[in-house]
């Protein structure tokens, strides 16, 4: 029997998805990225192999499984004829979603354009490896994760050919930079903090929250684990701040939603 992990926003498809796989559990849980393969749930379901939808492969695990990425069409060739920006030399960056576009753009652009390639997630090393040649970035892609996570650890400026309105933004960072002060200035005086580990296999780091808990001394601190990492589950648990070993958005783009100061290990 298999097991069906699949992306929110590919939940509609569920249903036929699974009527092409035949004997299947669909799982119901979000799934953000390849860092959360569920194999315990699925050996626990008796299931021999997971099928995972929308992402790339991430990590290696126990139980097989098959990476279903989904590849979207799109010609990105309308929308950068108006593009008008000031910067010579553009990366081109997508999603796994949108990797065939990355094609069109270069042909389009010619000389301007070198070609990075996928952000997987938090990897961005596509984006790091082409950051000496050029300019800016270009993502193609929806959403603003990817592109908020090349602009964060670059230091480039990023435009994101969004590929639902046909049109290309820029992406702002500094509400993010201004948050992350703000919540490190405010940490500077606490005295007892939540070292947060998440049990989702591509994401758990003990050894790094060993570590952060050293660092941290003579301040108190206790190591909190979880499955998704959300605010609502550390109510009642008295810590001034917390430091998050899991997925890094969860600090970047949900820090005001927890009440406390959040930091990434890199930011204490
Ligand atoms: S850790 Fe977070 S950003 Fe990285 S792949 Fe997983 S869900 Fe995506």
């Amino acid at each position: 029997m298999k097991f069906l992990q699949i992306p929110d926003g590919l939940k509609t498809k569920a249903l036929e998805i699974a009527d092409e796989l035949g004997d299947v559990v669909i799982s119901c849980e979000s799934c953000y990225g390849s860092c959360d393969i569920r194999e315990d749930e699925a050996k626990l379901l008796g299931c021999d192999e997971i099928v995972h939808y929308g992402h790339s492969k991430m990590i290696d695990s126990d139980i097989k499984v098959e990476y279903v990425e989904k590849r979207e069409s799109y010609d990105p060739t309308e929308a950068l004829g108006k593009l008008n920006i000031k910067f010579n030399k553009i990366g081109l960056i997508s999603a796994v979603q949108f990797l065939d576009s990355l094609d069109i753009a270069k042909k389009v652009l010619g000389n301007r354009a070198i070609l990075g390639g996928q952000v997987l997630g938090c990897d961005v090393s596509n984006a790091e490896k082409i950051v000496d040649k050029v300019d800016c970035f270009l993502f193609i892609g929806s959403g603003k994760f990817h592109a908020i996570g090349v602009a964060l650890k670059t230091g480039k400026p990023v435009f994101i050919l969004n590929v639902e309105h046909n049109r290309i933004e820029e992406v702002d960072v500094r509400l993010f930079e201004k948050q992350r002060i703000a919540a490190q200035v405010i940490s500077r005086d606490a005295k007892v903090w939540g070292i947060l580990v998440s049990t989702k296999l591509g994401q758990m780091n003990i050894k790094l929250a060993k570590q952060v808990r050293d660092k941290l001394k003579p301040k108190k601190s206790y190591i909190l684990s979880m499955d998704e990492i959300r605010p609502e589950k550390l109510e009642g648990i008295k810590v001034d701040a917390y430091v998050n070993t899991a997925c890094p958005r969860i600090a970047i783009e949900n820090r005001t939603d927890f009440g406390k100061p959040i930091l990434n290990p890199d930011e204490i």
